[in-house]
């Protein structure tokens, strides 16, 4: 029976599965990183929303008065870029502190930091509220897994605190902002482009919204750890060619959201903001997560992590979104942290690195956390 596992040579072993998505392919990592678990003593199930497209779920009963405690990650990487590397992105080098790869950050190494964790709980558990994992096919794309697991019935469970070991180099985080992606559609009239009053541009209608769109305003007091809700135009297309007047634009719009201001209200705010012949899509729709920071359960992580950070963590967000977003959301909203061992600054990023004794130190945190829950 597998017990303790080395979470570097643990790391370097998911590395070395190409799960680069798309197209994902994480059904071999799943398996993997099952059988182990499975070996551990854990119930094992796995979940493909496509082929090869597998996320799993790992179980440790408990007592049933108190619901387990669940952390997650996600098994999918971001693709290498366009830059080449000057690492090998597979075989998890390894250079002093630091090992390489793509997902050494984002997020193979807090998986592995998980998996050890657990592997360790199961040797002292006993008699103790439960233990669940949830690691996810498809998160870099729109958590597809995570929202696969949400859809099936009775399939996720209970979940009384939640973790997503996205990278934070350990640093406990409460909360990050909601995405919220819009396709905006203009329509118009073709016609020769030697006779464009003929015609009817959508291209002049749609640079009428993006010049709309930059001056937005979301009308909201910054919130207190998460700040100001954003927005970004980040594509635009239209027009086939020169000598036509074009009959559609789209424009592609980010935003970040606050949970004051939530994606709905601001779908409509936008929707009302623009002309009316203008036709709006969601492309994303990420809630945003807060926990209070004074929750008990966050207070007793700032503890755990006081001594491995060596100061009292204070209330942080991110704007990025996870699958937390869906996860929370499923669970009926318990109170959620997003920490893992990977720098975020290396997220995405050509050479890609995690430091070593961040993954080591994540797997002991991890087990802190778990056991105070396990055993409260
Ligand atoms: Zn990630």
């Amino acid at each position: 029976m597998a017990t303790e596992v080395n979470v570097l040579e643990l790391t370097r072993k998911l590395l070395a599965f190409n799960t680069i998505n798309p197209p994902g392919q994480e059904r071999q990592c799943a398996r993997y990183i099952g059988k182990l678990l499975e070996d551990g003593g854990f119930k094992v199930a796995y979940y493909d929303f496509a082929e090869s497209r597998t996320s799993l779920i790992a179980r440790l009963d408990g007592r049933t008065d108190r619901p387990p405690i669940c952390f997650s990650g996600h098994l999918d990487t971001v693709p290498l870029g366009a830059e080449s590397w000057s690492r090998d992105p597979f075989s998890g080098e390894v250079d002093g502190n630091r090992i390489y790869g793509r997902g050494a950050s984002d997020m193979k190494s807090g998986v592995a930091a998980m998996v050890g964790a657990a592997l360790r709980l199961r040797k002292t558990f006993q008699e103790k509220a439960g233990v669940t994992f949830i690691f996810t096919a498809g998160e870099e794309t729109g958590s597809q897994g995570a929202s696969h697991l949400a859809g099936l019935s009775g399939v996720l469970g209970l979940c009384g605190a939640l973790v997503v070991g996205e990278p934070t180099a350990n640093y406990p985080l409460v909360g990050h902002k909601g995405s919220l992606w819009l396709e905006i559609e203009t329509t118009g009239t073709t016609a020769h482009g030697s006779m464009p009053e003929q015609g009817d541009n959508a291209i002049y209608k749609a640079v009428e919204a993006v010049d709309k769109l930059q001056n937005f305003d979301f009308n909201i007091a910054a919130h207190p750890f998460l700040g100001e809700p954003t927005l970004n135009v980040g594509t635009i297309a239209g027009g086939l060619n020169i000598n036509s007047v074009p009959d559609r634009a789209v424009v592609g719009v980010d935003i970040r959201t606050l949970p004051d201001l939530p994606n709905e209200a601001v779908f409509e705010k936008i929707r009302s903001y623009l002309a009316e012949d203008v036709k709006i899509k969601p492309i994303v729709d990420m809630a945003s997560v807060t926990t209070d920071p004074e929750n008990e359960w966050v207070q007793a992580v700032f503890d755990i992590m006081e001594s491995f950070l060596g100061k009292r963590p204070e209330p942080r967000g991110v704007a990025y979104f996870t699958d937390a977003s869906v996860l929370t959301t499923a669970f009926d909203l318990p109170p959620t942290i997003i920490m893992g061992p990977g720098e975020p600054s290396m997220a995405h990023k050509t050479d890609e690195f995690c430091r070593v004794s961040k993954i080591e130190e994540a797997m002991e945190a991890y087990f802190d956390i778990a056991k105070k829950w396990c055993e409260g």
